[in-house]
């Protein structure tokens, strides 16, 4: 994780936010590298969880909801996790997290002489909502109470009679989405896994209430957003599937699993929740605003309000498990070297174009020749004259670019039979061969690095 975090920083991924200011915990910003990958990540969402369905839906709901939102959704009431308050710092922590606990302890242990001191270390649990509140309106009589979404969830459940009323679907259906969510984490930590603002990916699927469909539509959804996941480039050892116990569901959950991946150094960790909702949130937000949020079967020649089954995904996340997954150490020539072994498709740069000397202006024509016609196809492609070749190497390796073209004299037709040719290297295996230029698109989208 170190490592990680340092390169992520480095190497212009992710830094700690607002740092100049001294920075807030749990807040991340993210970097020219950074924002690509996970705008990758979010786009191969879309792809598989909305584009190429034919029975969903995208939207993008606003932040801000009114307070009876959360009323209704029980967030007020039960958004919460119980506190503990270290009696000799006053740092606050979740009760839950037993490893963090005694960690803190150890700490304690170390600098205090006296153990008896340290027995009266933890305050009595304590009940602490989550929900980031904040006011709209101009003055204070006509202001109200808002909350930043503590999920993106129930944006969609506040708007399935738009989508029912607007695109007329028949059940089953789903409605997915990106964004932020916020919420006031007692203990924010482990860098990207428990921020305070974060992005997760949902989708909230209709169904038909009844105990054998709904039964068949989990295990879909489960299968189909754990096989989502190895599709970012997992390992099969890396990824598993956990079922809540009964006492870790929420109390509206009929069933709940998690994907979790196992961080290393730290532990398996929920990458994803897949929850069977049943018909609860409509319900209750039928029940608070006072609008029929029921379905009409068609078929059946009746009203019910449908049940929920959702995926519901974190990004950052993703990003944190997508960048902890590819790191690799190994030897290459006889140097260590770093590298990122991300799939060609999430890489933040496809292709890195090289001169082979900055100072002969005929190689870097040349070179912004082919980088502009590689821009041209693949987007993200990066142009570098800085050092020796090797050096140039090794900084794409860091970031993941699985590919680096280099122009040479032989380019130009110092060897004739060469001529508009260039060497393209290969990230993972070093691997360098000889291809024209007019074939490398195509050659780099066909091979693996
Ligand atoms: P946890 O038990 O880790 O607090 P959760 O069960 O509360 O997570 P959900 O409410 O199911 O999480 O949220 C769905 C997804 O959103 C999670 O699987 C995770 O990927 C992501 N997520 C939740 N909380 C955070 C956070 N504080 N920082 C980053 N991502 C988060």
């Amino acid at each position: 994780m170190e490592k990680i975090i340092s390169l992520a920083k480095r190497r212009g991924f992710i830094f700690q936010g607002s740092e100049i200011y001294g920075g807030l915990a749990g807040i991340y910003d993210y970097g020219p590298l950074g924002v690509e990958l996970r705008h990758n990540i979010k786009q191969y969402f879309w792809d598989k969880f909305i584009k190429e369905r034919e029975d969903t839906y995208g939207m993008s709901a606003a932040i801000l909801m009114p307070a009876k939102v959360w009323e209704a959704s029980g967030h007020t009431e039960l958004f919460a996790d119980l506190m503990v308050e270290c009696l000799l710092c006053h740092r606050r922590f979740r009760a839950d997290q037993e490893e963090v606990l005694s960690e803190h302890e150890e700490e304690h242990k170390k600098s205090l002489k006296e153990v008896t001191t340290f027995k009266k270390m933890w305050s009595g649990p304590k009940v602490f909502n989550l929900l980031v509140e904040t006011r709209l309106g101009s003055s204070e009589e006509t202001a109200t109470s808002v909350y930043l979404r503590g999920e993106i969830t129930q944006g969609v459940h506040v708007n399935f009679k738009n989508v029912l009323d607007s695109m007329h679907p028949k059940l089953p259906f789903g409605i997915g989405q990106i964004g932020k969510a916020f919420r006031n984490e007692i203990t924010p930590r482990d860098f990207l896994f428990r921020q305070r603002e974060f992005e997760q990916m949902e989708l909230q699927y209709y169904i038909k209430p009844g105990e054998k469909v709904g039964r068949e539509m989990f295990e879909y959804w489960k299968q189909f957003a754990l096989d989502w996941y190895y599709g970012l480039g997992f390992r099969k050892e890396s990824l598993r599937l956990r079922q809540h116990a009964e006492d870790e569901r929420a109390h509206y959950a009929k069933d709940a699993w998690d994907i979790e991946y196992n961080m290393p150094g730290i532990g398996w960790k929920e990458a994803w929740g897949i929850h069977h909702r049943g018909d609860w949130d409509l319900k209750r937000h039928a029940e608070f605003s006072g609008v029929d949020l029921s379905y009409f079967d068609e078929v059946e020649g009746k009203r019910y309000i449908p049940c929920d089954i959702e995926c519901s995904g974190g990004v950052d996340r993703a990003v944190l498990f997508v960048l902890l997954e590819a790191y690799t150490e190994d030897e290459m020539n006889g140097e260590k070297r770093v590298y990122l072994r991300l799939k060609p498709e999430l890489a933040p740069v496809k292709v890195a174009v090289f001169p082979l000397l900055k100072n002969k202006p005929e190689l870097v024509e040349k070179a912004r020749e082919v980088y502009l016609a590689l821009k041209k196809q693949f987007g993200n492609v990066l142009f570098d004259d800085n050092g020796n070749i090797g050096k140039r190497y090794r900084r794409q390796d860091e970031i993941g670019t699985p590919y680096c073209v280099t122009i040479d004299f032989d380019t130009l037709g110092e060897k004739p039979e060469l001529k508009d040719t260039v060497t393209l290297r290969g990230r993972d295996t070093g691997k360098q061969e000889r291809v024209t230029i007019s074939g490398l698109g195509e050659r780099i989208s066909s091979k693996r690095p």
